[in-house]
């Protein structure tokens, strides 16, 4: 009954709606593909002011003071308005962008991480023969194509598995997945397939295979969302767009219209987040490009507008990636709550998400546990039993704010806009809201054609698409090879950067320092288990970060990626950044350090998920074990406590790592017990070790570093005790 009810809708509504959908398409696709190819020609004429060095920050900033009048002005350094300012800077408008943080430090860092037309749209666009929603499908892949093809080095189409578990959805699924297949036409990824059950087990072995009927794989972009963000924003400022981080609008600066007697906005008054300065940008345009924040800057045009977006809070975990395979991502189609989540392998980890949960705006969004909880609950469903994902797998979790809008110049105020909207108040504010990552670049090209428009600016066409990004240039899939050759860097090491910094990994590989070793010859890590080096610090303050939490969330996605080894690599990257920035001297060193590295900590502990994990320890009153395993687990303890103190120190467990010829340096044990140590007074009592040992039974706390190092430490001791008389079958 079921697949009959299915076949018949997957024929009417597949049949139908994509005979209409297709031939209306047909036509603007054909207009498409000339206008791109106009584009592409356009974008070959574009000339860029700084080849080899960026300007500093600080030549930026005296840009934006000494400018007399910029043609824009956007606000927002994210995904939207930096290619804002991309759009506006190639269209030879003299254009400068503010960004309060870092950029990318907002949404556009905290992503499912995807470039995608969006299956989910394409179904609802189907189902309820939405053609204005297929539309938007048909944009965003049209985007997709584009943003793959001008950043190679940061994006890569990936193939996704949906998995399927009733005989009736298969024809359902491939139908639909066939439908976006042909959406997306000449600029189809490659095309989608079907997989029987034993092959989908072969290509994702992880899959629960209960019930199991098969499988389709289709594709879509995969991107490293903070890094391309910070690629579109220097590759404005090499075409010559002033651009600053750190700088924040405090308010908008306006003057009468003499021609209408009118206020308009013509510039803002930005204060330097790092000295404090305050200073004047004027400009025939504003742009208010802030994502989630949009209504504060609407707010600071004219107290009475009323607020347009309804932001959501979306929250993805980290997990190892041994639970993915290196590249195939996983699609839940109908989670319990009728979301849809991704399970990707990303930067050789594994993400999983996302939520949506109403929120109010804010800058640091929390990933609370019950978001964390509800993905793991999720994830397990659709996993093999014997790969279960414990919670102290969770290795960072992070959570983005989706800026959705509703029109303020629509009727039907209280509907949310699916796509985005380009607002032009009576003053003259320029808003893009809304929307998504994938199409950033159609956003800011409708939003420069509204501001030329409205502003009569002397700007041409867009010439965005073909135009390639940071990097891009002179990059090849092979050109890791040559990283190896030339510098003597380790193969995972050039990877890493090749396919972070593209053709300016050279430029990275030049200033990385000498290891002393045989091999690598250069390039030494900041913590062993990430291809991350030093010199990326080095590099990084070239690219406009300017503290430590820039360096290691998007520099770097050290933050993203395992919250710990943030942590550990932290000290090292302040210790660089203080003496290349001469912090030291601009204040007294040590405070200035310290609270640097202070603040980076309490990002990863707060809005990186560090604390929900160690809360996973410190929770759990109740320990859950059986009297025979507290007895093993004492016996244990007792093996570093000699003296039955109750307690043990670094000294304890050093002096028992020296008998067995085992060295750790002292930092390093400190840190081992301190992720232990719940009450913080510099030593791990019993009843913490007992707590450990019941979190980790549980799946609650995963490569707890002292319950490994204390179990191997045991297991050597016992091998070494001598062996009696009696087994050894001597004796007299
Ligand atoms: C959980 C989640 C997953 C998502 N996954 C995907 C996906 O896989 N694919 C996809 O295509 N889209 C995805 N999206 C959507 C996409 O990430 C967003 O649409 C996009 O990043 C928004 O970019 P933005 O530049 O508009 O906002 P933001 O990135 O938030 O940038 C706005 C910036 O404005 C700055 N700002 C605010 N006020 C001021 C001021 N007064 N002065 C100066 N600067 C200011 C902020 O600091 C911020 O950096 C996802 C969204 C979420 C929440």
């Amino acid at each position: 009954m079921a697949f009959r009810k299915a076949a018949k809708g997957v024929a009417l509504v597949g049949g139908g709606a994509l005979a209409t959908f297709y031939g209306l398409s047909r036509l603007s696709e054909y207009r498409r593909n000339q206008a791109r190819l106009v584009h592409v020609e356009a974008a070959e004429q574009v000339q860029m002011t700084f080849e080899d060095e960026l300007p500093s920050r600080q030549v930026q900033l005296a840009a934006l003071r000494s400018t007399e009048e910029f043609d824009v002005l956007i606000i927002g350094g994210g995904a939207t308005g930096s290619g804002c300012a991309l759009d506006a800077v190639t269209r030879n408008l003299k254009t400068a962008l503010v960004e309060r943080n870092d950029f990318s430090s907002g949404t556009s860092s905290r992503s499912t991480k995807l470039i995608h037309g969006g299956v989910r749209y394409l179904q609802k666009a189907i189902m309820k023969l939405d053609y204005e929603q297929y539309m938007m499908v048909k944009e965003a892949l049209h985007e997709r194509s584009n943003l793959l093809d001008i950043a190679p080095h940061l994006s890569a189409p990936l193939p996704i598995m949906l998995p399927v578990y009733k005989w009736w959805q298969l024809p359902y699924y491939w139908a639909g997945i066939k439908i976006y297949d042909l959406v997306a036409g000449s600029q189809c990824l490659k095309s989608s397939y079907v997989l029987s059950k034993a092959k989908a087990l072969e290509l994702f072995p992880m899959l629960k295979k209960d019930k199991l009927v098969g499988a389709i794989v289709y594709y879509d972009g995969q991107h490293n969302d903070a890094r391309m963000n910070l690629a579109i924003a220097l590759t404005a400022a090499r075409y010559g767009a002033a651009i600053a981080n750190y700088t924040e609008v405090v308010y908008l600066l306006k003057k009468a219209d003499p021609q209408t007697d009118r206020e308009r906005v013509c510039g803002a008054r930005c204060r330097d987040q790092i000295t404090g300065n305050e200073f004047d940008v004027r400009a025939k345009c504003v742009i208010n490009a802030t994502g989630p924040f949009t209504d504060s800057v609407r707010k600071m045009d004219d107290r009475r507008n009323p607020d347009i977006c309804q932001p959501s809070a979306g929250v993805h975990i980290v997990i190892p990636g041994y639970f993915s395979p290196d590249n195939m991502g996983l699609l839940d189609p109908a989670t319990s709550d009728g979301r849809v989540i991704f399970f990707l392998p990303w930067e050789k980890m594994t993400i999983a998400g996302t939520t949506d949960t109403p929120t109010d705006v804010t800058a640091h969004p929390i990933p609370v546990e019950e978001d964390i909880n509800f993905i793991l609950t999720e994830v397990r469903n659709y996993l093999s039993p014997d790969v279960e994902v414990r919670r102290g797998d969770v290795l960072a979790a992070w959570s983005g704010i989706r800026p959705l809008v509703t029109d303020p110049s629509s009727k039907d105020t209280q509907s949310i806009c699916r796509n985005h909207i380009v607002n032009i108040s009576d003053t003259g504010l320029v808003t893009i809201a809304g929307g998504k990552w994938t199409t950033y670049r159609l956003m800011a090209e409708e939003t420069l054609d509204g501001a030329i428009k409205e502003h009569k600016l002397p700007g041409g066409a867009s010439r965005t698409v073909g135009l390639m990004l940071e990097g891009a240039k002179d990059w090849t899939p092979t050109m890791y090879v040559r990283l190896v050759q030339d510098y003597g860097l380790e193969i995972e090491v050039a990877q890493h950067l090749a396919s972070t910094y593209g053709g300016r990994a050279f430029e990275v590989a030049k200033m990385a320092q000498v290891t002393g070793k045989r091999w690598p010859i250069v390039g030494k890590r900041l913590v062993s288990e990430f291809p991350y080096i030093e010199s990326e610090v080095l590099y990084a303050i070239k690219e406009y970060a300017c503290t430590a939490i820039d360096v290691i969330a998007r520099r770097t996605r050290l933050g993203f990626l395992n919250v710990q080894a943030a942590d550990e690599a932290l000290p090292r990257v302040v210790e660089i950044m203080g003496k290349q920035l001469r912090w030291s001297e601009q204040k007294k060193r040590v405070i200035h350090l310290s609270e640097e590295l202070a603040a980076a900590k309490q990002f990863l502990c707060h809005e990186m998920g560090y604390k929900a994990r160690s809360e996973q320890l410190t929770d759990m009153s109740e320990i859950a074990l059986t009297p025979s395993e507290v007895d093993r687990y004492k016996k244990r303890f007792h093996k570093f406590d000699k003296e039955n103190k109750g307690f043990i120190t670094t000294v304890n467990v050093q002096q028992v790592l020296e008998s067995i010829s085992i060295q750790i340096d002292e930092n390093t044990l400190h840190e081992i017990l301190n992720e232990v140590d719940l009450n913080k007074n510099g030593q791990v009592e019993l009843n913490e070790f007992l707590q450990l040992m019941s979190a980790v039974q549980k799946g609650h706390v995963s490569d707890s570093r002292l319950a490994i190092l204390m179990k191997t430490v045991e297991e050597n001791l016992e091998q070494r005790d001598p062996v009696s008389v009696d087994r050894s079958g001597g004796g007299v």
